[in-house]
């Protein structure tokens, strides 16, 4: 009997103990925290329960807080969760739910970390404090199981175009209703006050783009969403809710659905017209660590420290994220996959993506693959600082030809045009200063190896990055930085408002001639200018705001930008997309002097109708003579005016003259 009791003793002790919420075990390393299989959905709604679940591997106590509103009031309820053996946690509601809110809390030590919807939230409350229980199928615009993404066939064949919701629409000229919103993307028919131009989306189309790429639209932390009024910009690299769309560009932040809805209605419009959507993602830092959803959840894990134990601050936003551990790694893909699947986001900008590890970034390429080759992925291939890991095993630049599928920027090019990113001041190739040659060269072949390449007069990396062209983003200006207008003026001294036009767009034609992906920020093509802030990340509307009168005053300019990217899309000669054949078609012509670059695409490259292609860029003040192959050539761009048809005329080789800071282009048949 005695033997027996002890036994039963036993049995209840361990039933007490399995019965008792309670962290599982101590891990020695990051290594050993568990991993779960599946996705890492953290709600899951039906009219009768509500399952929740959260990683939270370390905790001694995990509580889930239920909430009638998404800001307002204390919790209703307070639901104990359960751990499991895969280091979640998870809690069951047996009621309809739908409509409420919930956040998390986690007790590690005696600590409770404090309110967190969670590292995945779908839904939020007003500025994602509460994530929202909501039915996701309810938040389908009509027609949005059946919208068909536009045609896509080669990466090369992309043209990208960089947007701030704010800056397309704010502006009183645009005509646009919803101003700063997604759904201002969805209007059509929009003009100026005169009539004279069209705007936005109309614009767009007009334009010719096949991509626009949106800068931070997933929910960040530096705009307060309950005071819209007070009319506050940020570019929004300063992540909160990866998962959930921003609330201030909705017409409703405090309804959780509409910020969801009005998003897709954004993406479905743009495929309505022919446009693909690529997201800016900024995975590589948090808004504010101490606070953030990761570190309320699994202090420590999802942050990389110093050898000295500090945290480590590769964005020099504060923090610097571990892609290289599991679950962040679990995390990337899991997102990207979300925002294609639900969103149907059709492409990724990684921020600062020389942070992330190459391992992490092939596995997104991978898991995207599976789902959808046409998904496009590009990113700054460095740091602000050097990260926490050895360069070599980074998504650097310098590493692109590891990461197959995966374009990076090429800084080479861009300040070889214009000049280093740290001086404003400072010329180039466009302000007629010699050296910048070889390194828009560089940029014209799409940045892979090439016999007349020479690689030690580029100006930043000794080596050809990129395996084929399409890896490499071509580009002049984006938000970062003087837009093109600014930067021409503060680096070329004594520059006439004709000079500005020419160099803007002779600027822009070694962007859309070169074999890389060409990308432009929006208002470009209108000479928008930011009254010369170098980084107005948070300038008032006055400063971003893109002026849509300028399109009436720039008329030649803007045809200028579509002409050339009529013209691109017109001869595949532009966009050979494979390295063997750029280095077989596209051979560079003696110039004599500095400041002026010649090229030709000879033998009807990638199947083009022109025998060759000749492409002279003029940065010099005077005239200048270039020899060329004797023929007749019909001239598709002259003295900054571009006609695909021929309209300009024809010329006779081998000897053309280029007027000053001009291109001339022009093919044989
Ligand atoms: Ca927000």
């Amino acid at each position: 009997m005695k033997q027996v009791s002890f036994l039963m003793t036993v049995v209840l002790v361990m039933l007490l103990i399995s019965c008792t919420p309670t962290r599982k075990k101590e891990y020695a390393s990051f290594d050993e925290y568990p991993v779960p299989n599946g996705d890492l959905t953290e709600m899951e709604y039906t009219v009768h329960s509500t399952t929740f679940s959260l990683w939270a591997p370390t905790a001694d106590e995990v509580r889930l807080m239920l909430f009638d509103s998404g800001h307002e009031g204390h919790e209703y309820q307070t639901v104990p969760m359960e751990p499991a053996d895969d280091g979640t946690w998870k809690a069951t509601v047996e009621k309809n739910l739908l409509g409420k809110f919930y956040t998390f809390n986690v007790k590690i030590n005696d600590k409770w970390q404090g309110d967190t919807p969670g590292i995945n939230a779908k839904a939020v409350g007003i500025n994602g404090k509460r994530a929202a229980i909501i039915d996701m199928r309810m938040t389908d615009p009509e027609g949005w199981n059946t919208e068909v993404k536009p045609a896509f066939k080669s990466p090369a064949d992309v043209v990208i175009y960089e947007m701030h919701h704010r800056d397309l629409s704010v502006h009183f000229s645009s005509g646009i209703k919803n101003k700063g919103k997604f759904i201002a993307l969805t209007e059509r028919g929009t003009k100026t006050p005169d009539s004279l131009s069209t705007t936005g989306l109309d614009h767009l189309i007009d334009l010719g783009i096949t991509h626009v790429h949106l800068l931070p639209s997933f929910d960040y932390a530096s705009i307060d969403e309950s005071k819209l009024k007070d009319k506050k910009y940020n570019w929004g690299y300063d992540p909160l809710n990866y998962n959930v769309p921003e609330g201030s560009y909705a017409t409703d932040p405090f309804t959780p659905s509409s910020r969801i809805r009005e998003f897709k209605k954004m993406v479905m419009a743009l495929h309505k017209a022919g446009i693909r959507v690529i997201m800016d993602v900024v995975y590589n830092h948090v808004n504010d660590l101490e606070s953030s959803n990761f570190e309320r959840t699994a202090p420590g894990y999802f942050f990389r420290k110093k050898k000295d134990g500090s945290w480590a601050n590769g964005s020099a936003c504060g923090n610097e994220t571990a892609s290289e551990r599991p679950m962040m790694r679990k995390y990337m893909i899991e997102s990207v996959l979300y925002w294609m699947k639900e969103y149907h986001v059709d492409g990724f900008r990684f921020d600062l993506m020389g942070i992330h590890d190459i391992e992490t970034m092939n596995e997104i390429r991978k898991a995207v693959n599976a789902a959808d080759p046409s998904i496009i992925i590009y990113g700054e291939g460095w740091a602000a600082e050097a990260p926490q890991l050895p360069a070599d095993s980074l998504a650097m630049k310098a590493n692109t030809q590891r990461m197959p599928g995966i374009a990076a920027f090429s800084d080479e090019m861009r300040d070889g045009l214009r000049g280093p990113f740290n001086n404003n001041h400072k010329g180039a190739f466009l302000a007629g200063i010699p050296g910048g040659e070889q390194s828009i060269k560089f940029g014209i072949v799409g940045a892979v190896k090439h016999p007349q390449v020479h690689l030690d007069s580029v100006n930043y990396t000794k080596i050809a990055w990129a395996g084929e062209p399409t890896q490499m983003i071509s580009y002049v200006s984006c938000h970062d930085d003087m837009c093109l207008v600014d930067r021409l003026q503060a680096s070329v001294p004594g520059i006439t408002p004709k000079q500005l036009v020419l160099l803007d767009k002779l600027a822009q034609t070694a962007v859309f001639t070169s074999q890389g992906i060409p990308f432009i920020y929006a208002g470009e093509e209108i000479m928008r200018d930011k009254k010369g802030v170098h980084n107005s990340f948070e300038s008032p509307d006055s400063i971003n705001a893109i002026d849509w009168r300028l399109k009436a005053l720039h008329a030649d300019v803007f045809a200028y930008y579509k002409g050339l990217i009529a013209l691109r899309k017109a001869h595949p000669a532009f966009r050979m997309g494979k390295a063997e054949m750029v280095r077989k078609h596209l051979e560079f012509l003696p110039v004599d002097g500095s400041n002026v670059i010649a090229f030709r695409l000879k033998g009807h490259a990638n199947g083009d109708a022109c025998q060759d292609l000749i492409v002279i860029l003029n940065a010099r003040t005077q005239m200048s003579k270039v020899t060329v192959p004797a023929a007749k050539y019909t001239v598709f761009c002259k003295d900054g005016f571009v006609s695909v048809d021929g309209s300009l005329g024809t010329l006779y080789g081998p000897e053309v003259y280029v007027a000053p800071q001009t291109a001339l282009i022009m093919g044989s048949y």
